[in-house]
């Protein structure tokens, strides 16, 4: 792998550029890896990237449908933060934001992490308060955190709407200096990067269309290049995960929704932070390009369309609107959507499933992208610990909690019986959906 430094790039910017070297390879599926994992998105390019790095596994083959970054990964709004509540969320997302902080080091690949601050702005008393709790609490667990009054949120957020009128009036804000920004296709790249040298396979255009199992034991896939047998397959297909894992026979606590965010024509520096507002449901930054990247809540229905409608993007875009009445006069460039994979208590499912070397690591939904690097086989452990402790205080280790959340799971009865089936008992039917999916509450 060519390193990426001041003088490489000062001597191929001499030649004109005509020497770089491919940034990773294009190789024909080999018949059988040590481990395939579905999806070139951001969780399975760091598995693949870490499992090399930090195990010494290089047999590895990350299959993408269409083209690396082409899911949530390069369609998300690239906010990176760790200003959670509750201590469990607070050290797993702080640990992720470490390693955002050395992320572009460890790559060789400038991922253009911007620690420009994250701003959640406080339309009143009770929010105040609310905002001071977290705060303290963040503090507690070694986070920055800064409760800032109205004056300083205007020093910071000047175009804020701060007239005796504003719709959502402005008391304060909680900011963490720490959080920031990060540029969505290029930690694809750099994690593609890193783990092509190490002698991964990258294919692309390759699309997953059946898993294939021996009994309760997943033994490879299909795709539209042909049988691939894997020693273990991880599944890490975000907002596609539930219609991949019925491939194996499960069904998974997952729904699948639309998230939208939209950018406007690009424009001169005017926000240097990020600022989200909980109860406008809206959140905003400035691109490096000039575009202000703005987005809001799910579309709540399901779907796998990669596009959403309408009421979401004037709901979002008349609350950015009345927090910021001076953008009323930019034009929106583009708006997008990505298929979210939402669990039915807004946390991910990381680890094992019932099927022997199935693995799964998905139901990150709109918070994906900050912990990109704490993908299923790196460091999975500790953070599973955490969640466990959160979650199911009385199991008895982490695999257990695990298992414990995957009872949710059952075989399909299209699939061949198998070991699976012995392991947990599988309910009748997955308990009805009555009031919906989970709402992120943002603690
Ligand atoms: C509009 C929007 C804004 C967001 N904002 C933020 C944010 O600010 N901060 C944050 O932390 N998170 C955010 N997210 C969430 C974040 O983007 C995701 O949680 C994260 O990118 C998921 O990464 P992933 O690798 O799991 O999935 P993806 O990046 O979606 O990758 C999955 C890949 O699997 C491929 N695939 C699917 N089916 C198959 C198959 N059968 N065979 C082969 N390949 C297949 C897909 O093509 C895709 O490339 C946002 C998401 C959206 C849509």
């Amino acid at each position: 792998m060519t390193g990426y430094s001041i003088f490489s790039l000062a001597r191929n910017a001499l030649r004109g550029h005509r020497d770089w070297p491919r940034a990773w390879r294009d190789p024909a599926p080999k018949p059988r890896y040590d481990v395939v994992i579905i999806g070139g998105g951001g969780h399975g390019l760091a598995t693949a990237y870490y499992l090399a790095k930090n195990h010494g596994i290089g047999n590895v083959a990350v299959l993408e449908k269409g083209w690396l970054g082409g899911g949530n990964t390069g369609r998300n709004t690239t906010i990176v933060r760790s200003n959670y509540l509750h201590k469990p969320n607070a050290q797993f997302y702080e640990h992720s934001l470490k390693l955002w902080e050395g992320l572009s080091r460890d790559l060789n690949y400038n991922v253009m992490f911007s620690q420009r601050g994250v701003v959640n702005l406080a339309h009143s008393d009770a929010q105040m308060d609310a905002h001071g709790r977290r705060g303290n609490a963040m503090r507690l667990n070694g986070i920055d955190a800064v409760l800032l009054d109205r004056e300083a949120v205007r020093a910071i957020v000047p175009d804020l709407d701060f007239s005796a009128r504003a719709r959502f009036p402005i008391y304060g804000a909680l900011l963490q200096p720490r959080g920031g920004t990060a540029r969505h296709d290029a930690v694809a790249w750099g994690y593609a990067r890193g783990a092509d040298a190490r002698g991964v396979d990258i294919i692309q255009n390759c699309e997953v269309t059946g898993i294939k199992r021996e009994g309760g034991t997943v033994v490879g896939v299909e795709t539209s290049r042909g049988t691939i047998m894997a020693g273990k397959v991880g599944l890490a297909v975000a907002g596609h995960s539930g219609h991949v894992a019925a491939m194996a026979g499960l069904r998974l606590p997952i729904e699948t929704h639309l998230l939208q965010a939209a950018v406007t024509e690009p424009l001169k520096p005017v926000l240097d932070t990020v600022v989200t507002s909980g109860a406008a449901h809206v959140y905003v930054s400035q691109s490096d390009k000039g575009e202000l990247v703005f987005g809001g809540d799910l579309d709540f229905y399901n779907s796998y369309a990669q596009r959403g409608n309408l009421p979401a993007i004037s709901h979002f875009t008349t609350a950015l609107l009345a927090l910021f009445p001076r953008f009323s006069r930019l034009r929106m460039l583009r708006s997008w959507g990505g298929v979210m994979d939402m669990t039915m208590d807004g946390s991910p499912i990381i680890g094992k499933t019932p099927l022997a070397n199935f693995y799964i690591d998905g139901g990150w939904c709109y918070g994906g992208f900050k912990p990109d690097h704490l993908s299923v086989l790196r460091s999975a452990r500790p953070c599973r610990v955490q969640l466990w402790r959160r979650r199911d205080a009385d199991a008895a280790g982490p695999d257990d909690f695990v298992r414990r959340r995957m009872g949710r799971l059952y075989l399909s009865p299209r699939q061949p019986k198998g070991g699976a089936s012995r392991i947990l008992a599988a309910p009748r039917r997955l308990p009805r959906l009555v009031n919906g999916p989970a709402r992120h509450l943002d603690s």
